[in-house]
């Protein structure tokens, strides 16, 4: 029987993995043999206690500071990557965050900020990965593909938000900018994928769920009838990180216990 784990001796940047989801997918990727570099903006602490689960369950991996919406700071995070562990073969697209007004309140700093977190961020990761998959190829003793993007969205990159303009627009530009690098870079084996989770039980939410009047409000939403967990977005992203889904490129795989499925008609509508 082959023992061989599916992520084995692939290296995996994980951006914003101190907390929540990005915690999540990078226990996840490293259960599967991944060499985990979990990224942190501002706290080191969390950083390391999440890298110390890793390892005491047997994993590997470093923690590296580094603001993903500045250019500098992303070319040190992956030269530092690609100085320790040779190379790097998942980027995940993870850190993001909110900052919520109503439209005609919301300040350009505010727009600014979380455009520039969210989407920028993204692009300036997923351009240093790309260029390293192009410079290594594929390594066929580790994987089929040249190397593996998955920017982490949102249910929001389909359902528009009232409150959260800056929010929604830096997930509907993840759509197109996953889907326009995932058709340029297939023919370099180069697979880019989302994950668009719905209700995730993580800080960035944390008012939808922490009294049972909010978590209750925030059911009529879920057909599935419960928030998600990290778990479930890490066991997708192992899946799309591995030869699992090596024909599946330019998607964005929901994670939302069916949020998408208009639950407002479940009663007849
Ligand atoms: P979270 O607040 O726990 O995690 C976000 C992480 O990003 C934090 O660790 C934060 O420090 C980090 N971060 C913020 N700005 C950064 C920067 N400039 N550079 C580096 N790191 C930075 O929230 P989460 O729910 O785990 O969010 C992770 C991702 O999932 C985000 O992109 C979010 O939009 C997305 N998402 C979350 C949900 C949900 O319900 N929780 C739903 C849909 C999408």
């Amino acid at each position: 029987m082959n023992n061989r784990k599916k992520l084995q001796d692939q290296v995996a940047i994980i951006t914003g993995a101190s907390s929540g989801i990005g915690a999540g997918i990078a226990k996840a990727l490293a259960a599967e043999g991944a060499k985990v570099v979990v990224n942190y903006s501002s706290s080191a602490d969390k950083a390391e206690k999440v890298l110390k689960e890793i390892t005491d369950a047997g994993g590997e991996g470093f923690t590296f500071k580094a603001n993903v919406g500045k250019e500098p700071d992303v070319i040190k995070l992956f030269e530092e990557t690609i100085k320790r562990y040779g190379t790097v073969d998942i980027l995940i697209n993870n850190a993001g965050l909110q900052n919520d007004a109503k439209f005609h309140e919301m300040t350009l700093d505010q727009w600014n900020h979380v455009i520039n977190t969210n989407l920028t961020g993204q692009f300036l990761c997923a351009r240093e990965a790309i260029k390293e998959f192009l410079k290594r190829g594929v390594v066929p003793s580790k994987s089929r593909s040249a190397g593996k993007i998955i920017c982490i969205s949102s249910v929001h990159e389909v359902i528009p938000w009232a409150g959260h303009a800056n929010y929604a627009a830096s997930k509907g530009g993840i759509m197109m900018m996953m889907k326009t690098i995932a058709q340029e870079y297939a023919p370099m084996k180069i697979r880019v994928n989302s994950i668009g989770p719905g209700a995730i039980k993580t800080p960035i939410n944390h008012a939808a769920w922490q009294t049972q009047a909010a978590y209750n409000n925030l059911l009529k939403l879920i057909p599935q009838k419960r928030i998600g967990e990290p778990e479930d977005v890490g066991g997708a992203a192992v899946w799309l990180a591995s030869d699992d889904s090596e024909y599946v490129n330019g998607i964005t795989l929901f994670v939302d216990g069916g949020m998408l499925l208009y639950p407002g008609f479940e009663d007849n509508g």
